[in-house]
């Protein structure tokens, strides 16, 4: 049975936490990492009644979206609904677990699984991030490419195996030059070519790989590993390329374009939103960019990339002119957006625990907006 660790190393290899934004709180909340999982409990929020549910119904961690510590606590008297909420997991043994910002900016996360939901195809991250990248250059002797004596293929696939390599849908990517080392073994060395206080010069090459930031210890060390040198040269340059899998939003194509009202129609039967929030538009809806919960900081990147629609929450009145006449902003609801974000999380879970893996999603209804219409 895996511990609340597990899950976290499971949910974490999807949704870094290094993905997540400067102001998040995405985690373990609260809870022994060594605990052993009975069963997962997978709300939006987390609240008293939500750890309530998952104590009668055999869950000892709750596995939300949003952070339920979000500010730092100073105290814990059950003053606040979060108060009571830790306080109550505490007491029960349960833990609670956030993936968040970084399950948003992520592909096969909460805005791949909207697009998903809205049949949208050749989708894409809306606004891809920069500094999550780096370049791992080393210098790996020339040898003859026999499968023995191959030492730049041994260090590739070290370096592959830990995490490099890796450019959008294509692995185990390098460049090699070969070129020319020289260096003087000073006393006491063990060098693997030459001799201690002899000069020497080898016939070397030059690989290259990059490798998400997030990952260079482990890199790092498959690289100590692999590398036939006592003292491995090498350098490690971050870089500001785009990464296109990892941002904020998606963007992508309906099948066919549809009229303004037939879309705001498909929105509300696919979110099961009795009402849609949204800026006049005339011409026909093709191409859609979204982001689940609060999404008006990407307007500008969804008018950038030519969206005729997009598709977020919590959009404020002013907020709405940063829109009128380029496309069709259409505020859905923050909870509605991200609703099918549970469904992530249970696929991730059961495709790495196994479909017997007790994953439950919580009945207690946590949106706190309700429509009288
Ligand atoms: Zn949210």
């Amino acid at each position: 049975m895996p511990t609340v660790r597990n899950l976290a190393q499971l949910l974490e290899k999807t949704a870094p936490l290094p993905y997540q934004e400067s102001y998040d709180n995405a985690g373990l909340q609260c809870g022994d990492p060594d605990a052993v999982v009975q069963g997962v409990l997978i709300a939006l929020d987390c609240t008293p009644t939500v750890v309530a549910e998952a104590v009668q119904r055999g869950c000892n961690v709750v596995l939300v979206h949003h952070p339920v510590i979000f500010r730092p606590l100073k105290r814990l008297t059950g003053a606040s609904e979060v108060e009571r909420t830790i306080i109550t997991a505490l007491k029960n043994d349960v833990a609670i677990y956030a993936a968040h910002t970084n399950l948003d900016n992520v592909r096969g996360g909460v805005n791949d699984k909207l697009a998903e939901k809205l049949g949208l195809l050749n989708v894409r991250v809306l606004e891809p991030k920069s500094g999550t990248l780096a370049r791992l250059s080393t210098y790996v002797p020339n040898r003859p490419t026999d499968q023995e004596n191959d030492l730049s293929g041994q260090v590739l696939r070290a370096l592959y195996a830990a995490g490099a390599g890796q450019i959008g849908a294509y692995r185990d990517c390098s460049f090699r030059h070969p070129g020319t080392g020289s260096f003087t073994p000073g006393a006491g060395t063990r060098p693997a070519i030459g001799t201690a206080g002899q000069p020497e010069t080898v016939t070397e090459i030059r690989l290259e790989v990059l490798l998400p930031l997030h990952q260079q210890a482990a890199v790092l060390q498959a690289l100590r590993a692999a590398h036939p040198y006592e003292e491995v040269a090498y350098e490690l340059v971050k870089l500001e390329n785009l990464d296109l899998n990892v941002g904020a939003g998606a963007v992508g194509e309906l099948p066919e374009a549809m009229p303004p009202a037939a879309f705001r129609a498909l929105l509300k039967e696919r979110l099961g939103v009795p009402v849609v929030r949204h800026t006049a538009f005339e011409r026909p809806i093709r191409r859609v960019a979204l982001c689940g919960g609060a999404g008006a900081f990407l307007i500008g990147a969804a008018r950038g990339a030519g969206a005729d629609a997009y598709v977020t929450g919590d959009v404020k009145y002013h907020e709405f002119f940063g829109a009128e006449g380029h496309l069709m902003l259409c505020d859905v609801g923050h909870f509605e957006s991200e609703q099918y974000t549970g469904e992530v999380f249970r696929d991730l879970l059961t495709a790495g625990f196994g479909r017997t893996f007790a994953v439950l999603f919580a009945e207690t209804p946590t949106n706190p907006v309700h429509y009288d219409c």
